[in-house]
């Protein structure tokens, strides 16, 4: 069975069938960047090393065309959901560095006290930094 690279991460392939397992890609600088998000710079990738489908954004992972397929991966695709982000990605996209900040609607729901339903807002990146929004969870 196939085991992931990844620290914290305890997928193998005996006891996880709906995982795929992705080996390095060829493209030198796209497996280093491969490297440094798995945190694992100094590390030596084999043929056999794999990195699993958890780690991917959906959006870079192709289902397979035929049943007996494999899924394969966008070109360029690099793993970006790990253990230590909470399987979560980054709310702001490279070339925007501007600060995050809560869509109006969800900033209502905050300031009617429903804190609560914060995880299902949707974070988008501020255009200028006047609509910044610090937060602060105060107990009611
Ligand atoms: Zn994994």
């Amino acid at each position: 069975d196939v085991h992931c690279c990844v620290p914290l991460c305890q997928a193998s392939s005996k006891c996880n069938s709906l995982l795929s397992f992705h080996t390095f890609p060829s493209d030198a600088e796209i497996r280093r960047k491969w490297l440094v998000a798995i945190r694992r710079d100094k590390f030596t990738v084999t043929p056999h090393t794999r990195v699993c489908s958890r780690h991917f954004n959906k959006d870079d992972v192709r289902e397979p065309l035929s049943e007996t397929g494999r899924r394969l991966l966008n070109k360029g695709a690099v793993p970006a959901l790990f253990e230590w982000n909470n399987f979560t990605l980054p709310t702001s996209r490279p070339g925007h560095t501007s600060p995050t900040v809560l869509s109006k609607g969800c900033l209502e729901w905050l300031l009617m006290g429903r804190s609560h339903l914060f995880l299902n807002c949707t974070l988008v990146p501020s255009v200028t930094n006047r609509s910044r929004v610090s937060l602060e969870f105060s107990p009611f």
